[in-house]
């Protein structure tokens, strides 16, 4: 029989709409004596059944849920079915898996599988654990990609940072079949871009960004681009194939400026140079140089990972925003994304507003974007909306 986990009185309203994320502060009681990964079955304190999950002591998410189905067990059947889930949207919903292609097969809390972010590059899958539960049920879920995906290898990424707020130890592996030799080829609308699976950022692309490199691609045509943060060269090379004057693109990873450079050549992107460079750094040069661009890329990492670091988080993107306003020839184009789900699409614009009044630029905002749908929104989980993007006219 389960542990049961009781919450405390007037807290149960999320659950029972399906937040899967049950804090210790919401917990009465524990009854049984449950271990870390150990199926639990959720009461509210009246004592009504709200949902089965998985438990973690060390974990201040100290049960993830996955169930709302009395009696039904979280055996290899429900993953099953859950992944079959996920696997039909990106399969045939919207045909991104095969060959040569890459995308999310699950998305973590979007996919109602808190906790796992799988990847596909080419028939390789990269697997991301970032809850204990499921961790510890890694070979079941191997197994069932296997069946259902016949790949070629899975692997094992983790995310430094969320190890030691899970208690989890994993080491980065193989878990089945063979890895790739050499980064693995992938194409991207009609770009091509070699991944480093083993040694890249993240899994090693940023699939979030499809849509908006697409975006990008609208506007590129003729001008002089400056592509910053630019990794691999995700947008720069997507804003040369669109016919782009000039690129460049600046990233402070040596590595991510090798297979950046890399990947210009194998598409024959002449136009395109790649410098590794600190951006605050880099800008403040450029302006002094007085260097003008036609459209600007700013696709910063996660600035604020705590509530408590998101003023800090806006202090960052207001130098930047200032600094791309110097560089940006009137009528300029200026692409900024944001990661941090704790920086809102209005804190953005309001911030976009306050820049531009001070540097005394009319500011259109053109397109607003969020994540791809192979990154899917939960709506009972709105925490797993993250990804904003704005494309403006700075004139
Ligand atoms: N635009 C990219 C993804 C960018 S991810 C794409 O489409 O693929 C953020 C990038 O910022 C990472 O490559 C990281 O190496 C780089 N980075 C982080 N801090 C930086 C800094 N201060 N200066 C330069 N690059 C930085």
């Amino acid at each position: 029989m389960s542990a049961s986990v009781i919450l405390k009185a007037r807290r149960a309203k999320p659950f029972f709409s399906r937040h899967p994320w049950v804090y210790a502060g919401a917990i009465a009681q524990v009854q049984g004596q449950p271990s870390d990964g150990d199926e639990v079955e959720v009461f509210s304190h009246g004592g009504h059944f709200i949902a089965r999950g998985l438990y973690n002591s060390r974990s201040r998410v100290r049960v993830r849920l996955y169930c709302w189905e009395v009696n039904r067990a979280l055996d290899e059947g429900f993953w099953r079915e859950r992944l079959d889930q996920a696997l039909h949207l990106r399969r045939d919903v919207l045909g991104w898996l095969g060959p040569g292609k890459a995308c999310r097969l699950v998305f973590s809390e979007g996919d109602g599988l808190s906790g796992l972010t799988v990847d596909w590059y080419d028939g390789w899958v990269v697997m991301q654990f970032t809850g204990l539960g499921l961790a510890l049920r890694r070979e079941i879920f191997t197994k069932l990609l296997v069946e259902l995906l016949h790949p070629r290898g899975i692997l094992l990424r983790t995310e430094k940072s969320i190890a030691p707020l899970e208690g989890l130890d994993l080491t980065e592996s193989v878990l089945w079949g063979d890895p790739p030799q050499e980064p693995v080829l992938i194409e991207e609308d009609g770009v091509m871009f070699l991944v480093d699976l083993l040694g890249g950022q993240k899994t090693g692309f940023y699939l979030d960004q499809r849509d908006n490199r697409r975006a990008v691609r609208r506007y590129a045509t003729g001008r002089r681009v400056l592509d910053a943060f630019c990794y691999t060269g995700g947008f720069a090379l997507h804003a040369a194939y669109a016919g782009a004057a000039e690129v460049l693109g600046v990233d402070s990873s040596s590595s991510a400026i090798q297979l950046a450079q890399k990947n210009a050549e194998r598409n024959h992107l002449r136009q395109v140079r790649f410098v590794e460079a600190e951006v605050f750094r880099f800008l403040e040069e450029q302006a002094r140089n007085r260097e003008r661009y036609g459209l600007i890329i700013l696709d910063p990492p996660k600035f604020a990972h705590r509530q408590s670091a998101v003023e800090n988080a806006l202090k960052g993107y207001r130098r930047l925003l200032a600094l791309s306003f110097l560089l940006l020839e009137s009528g300029g184009i200026l692409v900024t994304c944001c990661c941090s789900g704790l920086i809102t699409m209005d804190m953005l614009e309001e911030l976009s507003n306050q820049v531009a009044t001070k540097a005394r630029r009319h500011v259109q905002i053109l397109e607003r974007h969020y994540q791809p749908p192979d990154h899917p929104i939960a709506v009972a989980c709105r925490e797993s909306s993250y990804l904003k993007c704005l494309v403006k006219r700075v004139c």
